[in-house]
């Protein structure tokens, strides 16, 4: 292994210290601490834990964490009535409904129904279009963690070669466009793409979300490639165990790139510490104050 290791857990506490500085700083401003409220439907096991750590950071960074449970079989209209209150509900500066539904909701209409204002996961058509023409919005929390990574690594991002392997709304396009803002020549790859090996060869920044166990192999990337593994898989260890491991041959790629995000250790722990980042920037521009900068 000759990468350097890009230390997300590292990178992420960081940013949960600035975060619950932020939060202290606000509440003198304000005479408020800032609440975010997470919606869960149903009892999905994967859904139960995001929720529970979700509300375990918001109170570790001092802020209120509200949240509601609502059963399995419950109506899309009430899920809309409890948004509609929560957009309404001053307290409330952010507002998370965790994904997916149950299928007798239809998951386009309550996100289109969070106040853009609230929406810090930044789903919603509006923050996708403030983001597309760079207007202040909220991004979704993986990408902008990845953003902030590649910050941190290779300072200002201008002219160089990306590629984004993956294209769903809420990890690839947006990981796109906040390429694309920051002045880089960004490819898209997707199922469908050719010679998917030779784009990534002339890259110097990777960015991987795919959801396929080692799928980027070390000898597909430049020397000194700075590689974003934002796959998170489980695959069996033996003996009836599972470990957890990313969307790029990781020991491979070790030997090639210039630096890597490991998984877990990388990508995952930023997203959580992000979502803290927009529910206080949130409260910032709901108190109309204006966002403290270095967040
Ligand atoms: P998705 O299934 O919505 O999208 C996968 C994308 O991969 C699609 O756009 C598809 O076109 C592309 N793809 C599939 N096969 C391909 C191929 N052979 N060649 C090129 N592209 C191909 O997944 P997602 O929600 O974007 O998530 C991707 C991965 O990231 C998953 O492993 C997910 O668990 C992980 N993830 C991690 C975090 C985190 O916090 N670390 C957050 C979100 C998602």
């Amino acid at each position: 292994m000759t990468a350097e290791i890009i230390d997300g857990k590292a990178h992420a506490a960081a940013l949960r210290e600035r975060v619950a500085a932020g939060v202290a700083a606000f509440r003198e401003q304000a005479g408020r601490v800032p609440g975010l409220a997470v919606v869960l439907v149903g009892e999905d096991a994967a859904s139960q834990v995001y929720v529970r750590s979700k509300g375990v950071a918001t109170e570790g960074a001092g802020m209120t964490s509200f949240s509601h449970r609502l059963p399995a079989d419950a109506s899309e209209e009430v899920l809309l009535a409890l948004v509609a209150r929560l957009n309404a509900d001053p307290a409330v500066d952010g507002i998370l409904i965790q994904l997916p539904l149950p299928p007798q909701i239809n998951e386009a209409r309550v996100i289109a129904a969070i106040s853009p204002d609230k929406d810090v996961d930044g789903f919603s058509a509006i923050n996708v279009g403030r983001l597309a023409i760079g207007e202040p919005g909220f991004v979704p929390c993986t990408p902008l963690g990845c953003v902030m990574l590649l910050e941190d690594r290779l300072g200002d991002l201008s002219g160089l070669d990306a590629v984004v392997i993956g294209r769903s709304n809420i990890v690839g396009k947006p990981m796109a466009m906040l390429l694309l803002q920051r002045n880089c020549t960004v490819t898209v790859a997707h199922s469908r793409t050719r010679n998917l090996s030779a784009i990534v060869r002339g890259a110097d920044i990777v960015v991987a979300a795919v959801g396929r166990a080692g799928f980027v192999r070390g000898d597909w990337l430049k020397s000194g490639a700075t590689v974003i593994d934002v796959g998170i898989n489980r695959v069996a260890a033996g003996e009836g165990r599972t470990r957890l491991v990313g969307d790029v041959a990781f020991e491979e790629a070790g030997q090639v790139a210039g630096a890597i995000t490991p998984v877990p250790g990388g990508v995952g722990p930023m997203t959580i510490a992000v979502l803290m980042r927009n529910a206080l920037v949130a409260a910032h521009r709901n108190a109309s104050l204006p966002v403290p900068a270095g967040l």
